[in-house]
């Protein structure tokens, strides 16, 4: 048996799953997959290339012609589409209020799904996203369902923005990250749920780190189990 295993960490936005994700995949040495800036790529290319948001057929064809690549880097992990570095360009608001819908089109997510699980083949993978433990790695050896209450995430991303010098509004940013769970939730595809085997962590009130611990503790009493 390897002595790697894949972590899948699913959540509703802004419920840190990124965060901890990262500190997990340097920690262990294992890759990090931010899946979604794969849909969050696609969607700035759609809005790049004005392509309609509905139009299922001409999002595949973007997917097509400009592969996703992910580059380590000493600010941590950069993401590339069409010879342009969108690490930024994809945390945009006009993304943002976007992605919901493009992540919600079968076809769109059976090809980034099909990468993500080539990512994932080799084990030694960390994967966020929302279908990842239901759909992507069925198998994966630890699955993590982090929930934290809309008040506190909203909290969260509000800090955050002001860290960045970025102006918002409290009542619309939490606003929006309700909207986005709803759609997320709802949708027909591979929907936002917590699979039957993950493990349910509420970070409402906890810091990263113990988030962190608590989750290395899940994978390392697996490793032991080998
Ligand atoms: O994780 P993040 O908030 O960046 O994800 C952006 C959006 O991408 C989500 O709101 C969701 O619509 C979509 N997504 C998804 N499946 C994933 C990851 C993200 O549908 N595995």
């Amino acid at each position: 048996m390897s002595d790697k295993l894949n972590i899948a960490i699913d959540g509703p936005a802004s419920s840190g799953k990124s965060t901890v994700a990262k500190i997990i995949a340097k920690d262990l040495n294992y890759i990090y997959t931010d899946t979604g800036a794969m849909y969050r790529s696609v969607t700035y290319l759609a809005l790049k290339y004005q392509v309609d948001f509905a139009d299922e057929k001409a999002l595949v064809e973007l997917i097509q012609r400009y592969p996703i690549t992910f580059k380590q880097s000493k600010e941590g992990q950069l993401v590339f589409v069409d010879g342009e570095d969108v690490t930024t360009a994809i945390r945009l608001p006009e993304v943002t209020q976007n992605v919901s819908q493009v992540a919600a089109l079968k076809a769109v997510r059976q090809k980034l799904v099909q990468q993500q699980q080539v990512i994932a083949k080799a084990k030694g993978v960390v994967m966020d996203g929302r279908d990842i433990g239901t759909v992507v790695l069925p198998d994966a050896e630890v699955k993590i369902f982090l929930v934290a209450s809309v008040d506190e995430r909203a909290q969260r991303r509000y800090k955050e923005n002001q860290e960045k010098g970025i102006a918002c509004d409290y009542e619309e940013l939490k606003e929006a990250i309700a909207k986005r769970d709803y759609y997320d939730s709802h949708r027909e595809n591979s929907p936002l749920k917590q699979a039957k085997d993950a493990i349910l962590i509420d970070t409402t009130g906890m810091s990263i780190p113990e988030v962190v611990l608590a989750i290395e503790t899940i994978a390392k009493e697996k490793l032991n189990q080998g």
